[in-house]
């Protein structure tokens, strides 16, 4: 790793998270850029407020088609292709689930089990009907809203690495709270760390080494509530309309595209860790770890990166045949 001198960090917080720039030179005027694009994309993806442009589809449900701009519309016609794979746990259109269920927002509960499953039926990715031509996104059914709080940050992440790349940064780095991208090997890699489930931010179960590569980790402790002794997550199972469950606390996807690994994360989530690994085969751009409720750290493989167990009360598989 670069020593700290070199480094310059810039933060803020947008989408609701801490966002990092790391940068090799201090440059303020391209890091506000950065956060300046990143408050564009959030302004055209977020549903957290009345007013974007997928919460113009959203307002539509029902009605009318919605031309939008085309970096919605692709970002929107990828969420379906992934949403549509046969047995995907990946739903764009789990938006009504989402909104009910408040999970990490203040009054959150478990909901009415009729409720649940009659908001399962304008759940259905197949209902978003888009149209190439027009660049239109039509929800067929009113009521209906498309979620991309699982895909967006990974897309924008990329969007950052593009900006950078462009203006000729060579290495840097873009945390969007849990999608790190990175470019270039300061000094050999990129050292990142992976978190410790249901512990104190900077407590980690091991460490990453990687270069030119996106790390994006999805857990079920970044956002849960407890009642009656359940813990209830915010990755929610679109065939049960509840959160998924499983031996998994954490999925972490190492990728080229941090896209790839926030659709993956959350596939593989729903996946577990058999079945995960069998999707990932022929996939070798694409790396799992999945921690375990059973203190396992399990890799996929690790073709494309490094890892350094740091927490002896975990137990390290690595997978690679
Ligand atoms: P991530 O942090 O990338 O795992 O995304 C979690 C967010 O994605 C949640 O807060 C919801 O907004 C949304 N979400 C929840 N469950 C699903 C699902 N099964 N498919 C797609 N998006 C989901
Ligand atoms: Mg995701």
């Amino acid at each position: 790793m670069p020593t700290d001198e070199s480094v310059y960090s810039y933060s803020a917080v947008l989408m609701g998270s801490p966002i990092l720039l790391k940068l090799f030179s201090d440059n303020p005027a391209l890091a506000s850029r950065v956060f300046g694009l990143i408050k564009q994309y959030e302004d055209l993806f977020t549903v957290n407020r009345a007013e974007s442009q997928v919460m113009d589809i959203n307002h539509a449900a029902g009605v009318r088609p919605v031309v939008v701009s085309r970096a919605v519309y692709q970002l929107i016609k990828c969420a379906k292709a992934a949403s549509i794979l046969p047995g995907s746990a990946f739903n764009l259109a789990i938006g009504p689930l989402v909104k009910r269920w408040r999970i990490g927002f203040k009054g959150d509960s478990v909901p009415p089990e009729a409720e649940i499953t009659s908001l399962l039926a304008i759940t259905q990715p197949q209902d978003v009907v888009l149209d190439d031509a027009q660049l239109s996104v039509f929800l067929t059914h009113k009521g209906m809203e498309i979620d991309l709080g699982a895909i967006a940050k990974g897309y924008i992440a990329d969007r950052v690495r593009d900006l950078l790349r462009r203006e000729g940064v060579t290495e840097g780095l873009i945390n969007l709270g849990g999608n790190v991208q990175t470019l270039g090997t300061p000094q050999g890699h990129w050292s990142i760390g992976l978190k410790k489930p249901f512990s104190d931010a900077d407590v980690l179960v091991g460490a990453m080494e990687v270069s030119h590569k996106s790390v994006v980790t999805s857990g079920t402790y970044e956002r849960y509530f407890e009642q009656d002794g359940r813990r209830y997550h915010h990755i929610l199972n679109p065939q049960t309309g509840y959160p998924l469950d499983n031996e998994l606390d954490s999925v972490t996807i190492i990728s080229t595209d941090s896209l790839d690994g926030d659709i993956w994360t959350t596939l593989i989530y729903g996946a577990g860790i058999e079945k995960g690994c069998q999707m990932l085969k022929g996939r070798d751009d694409i790396e799992a770890i999945f921690v375990t409720k059973a203190r396992e750290v399990v890799l996929s493989s690790q073709r494309q990166f490094r890892f350094t167990l740091l927490d002896d009360s975990y137990r390290l598989i690595d997978r690679t045949a």
